[in-house]
């Protein structure tokens, strides 16, 4: 399907963007035509392809906050519940000044493929706040999370939809969450939401879960690529809670990290970066940027730098119809949401990039964000051996299964993901019916 085709949607008399998907480089329109592919490949009939073209809720609520100065600013939360007929809807919640409700839809749908994908009984759901957290204290964050919260009332909960940390939230904030659906149903409910500190019941491994996944997804690419022996090298976009520990991990699996990057500006060090020498820096300097240890470099060219494995672990859209030609990694593990535009995956599969889709590379996240969940419901903690083994072992599980499908097939990867997780959501919607 080319960008410019439309989506049919029989019986849709939904505005824009649910009747098509156009050529507009959005995350939703490439997470639509994403699903169109799948569709296709499944030969799915019209009405299958509508039911998860669009998402089963959404919520749009209005925060306001009173400053520390007393003046009120009002900001814009979103809650997207795409589908929930595997379980309960399940996702992060960001808080950016770019999140808009298109970013939201996209990071939803993509939630129940990943959570299909790596077999976890859940649908799928995403949430933000479009506000910049680091332009307000620490009070005014709470005050804002619990707000959001309050407002999402019963849109959310243990049984009906999760949230998680993602870009611009942390434990505390899962923390404040918690509490904030605590207080208004009387009764402490720890499988509100993962992410939380182990004080609360969050899962031992949890913090490190996305970076682990990736770093050992990374590694079966490597490995596939025939690349186990000898010098291996990886450039990390991103130095937050997916990317720092991915460089880390990925460091300590042995492969050099030459360069990262955060918002800021990105370093380089030929012989490889000493990680928690970086880490050290940053906890001080609030960046990469200035890290003696290394030299400055513009953080466009990290993405083009010619090292084994890129690993963008940032944004969406990092990799683009713009610079895709010149990146020269030869395998791109998406530890971000979203980081490649559907052209720019056409020319890296072209150029023979072997690009390890998101909803398979970062799944690490909400596979123990399940682990904490079901821990939680079973009041019962796991130890950090036991999740890290079950994490493992079904990161290497989603990685036989999308890589066997993707050689049988002749398949991308992504199209081999894409098309494992949309089958299992479309065989447990032909279970379920349709009410009435
Ligand atoms: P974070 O807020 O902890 O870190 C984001 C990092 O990206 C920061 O270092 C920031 O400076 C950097 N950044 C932002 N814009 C950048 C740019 N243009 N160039 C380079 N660096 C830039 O967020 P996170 O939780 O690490 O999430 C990162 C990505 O991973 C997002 O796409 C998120 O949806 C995805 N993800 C996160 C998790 C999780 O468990 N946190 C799980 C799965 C996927």
């Amino acid at each position: 399907m080319t960008l410019t085709q439309p989506i049919p949607i029989v019986g849709d008399t939904s505005p824009e963007p649910f009747r098509t998907a156009t050529v507009r480089s959005t995350p939703w329109a490439a997470a639509q035509q994403q699903l169109a592919e799948a569709a296709t490949h499944l030969d799915l009939s019209t009405g299958q392809h509508a039911m998860l073209a669009r998402p089963r809720r959404e919520l749009t609520v209005s925060v306001p906050l009173r400053r520390d100065d007393g003046s009120v600013s009002v900001f814009t939360g979103y809650r997207v519940q795409h589908n929930t007929t595997r379980g309960p809807a399940k996702g992060g919640v960001r808080f950016s000044s770019h999140v808009d409700l298109d970013e939201v839809r996209a990071l939803a749908m993509w939630m129940t493929w990943k959570c299909a994908l790596v077999d976890v009984p859940y649908g799928g759901a995403k949430g933000g706040v479009t506000i910049d957290p680091t332009a307000y204290s620490r009070s005014e964050l709470e005050r804002v999370t619990r707000r959001y919260a309050h407002e999402l009332g019963d849109f959310i909960g243990p049984d009906r939809d999760i949230p998680a940390p993602d870009i611009g939230t942390d434990e505390q904030t899962m923390a404040w969450i918690m509490d904030t659906v605590s207080a208004g149903r009387g009764a402490t409910m720890p499988g509100a939401v993962t992410g939380k500190p182990i004080a609360l019941g969050g899962s031992l491994g949890r913090a490190d879960a996305t970076s682990l996944g990736v770093t050992v997804i990374a590694l079966r690419a490597l490995a596939a690529r025939g690349r186990t022996r000898g010098r291996r090298t990886a450039a990390v976009q991103g130095f937050g809670k997916v990317g720092a520990g991915a460089a880390r991990l990925l460091a300590e699996s042995g492969v050099d990290v030459v360069a990262v990057s955060d918002q800021f500006g990105a370093v380089h060090d030929d012989r490889g970066i000493d990680v928690p020498a970086l880490t050290a820096h940053v906890a001080r300097a609030g960046t990469v940027v200035g890290f003696p240890g290394a030299e400055p470099i513009d953080a466009g060219l990290l993405l083009e730098l010619p090292v084994d494995v890129l690993a963008p672990c940032a944004v969406e859209g990092a990799l683009h119809v713009g610079n895709a030609a010149r990146v020269r990694a030869g395998i791109v593990v998406e530890g971000a949401n979203g980081p490649t535009t559907p052209e720019a995956d056409e020319i890296l599969n072209r150029n023979g990039v072997l690009v390890v889709p998101d909803i398979l590379a970062n799944a690490g996240g909400v596979v123990v964000s399940y682990f904490e969940w079901a821990q939680a419901q079973q009041a019962y903690r796991w130890d950090i051996a036991d999740v890290e083994r079950r994490l493992r072992s079904r990161m290497d599980e989603s990685w036989d299964s999308v890589f066997g499908g993707a050689e049988r097939s002749g398949r991308t990867l992504r199209q081999s993901a894409m098309t494992v997780a949309v089958e299992r959501v479309v065989d447990a919607h032909r279970l379920r019916g349709l009410y009435p």
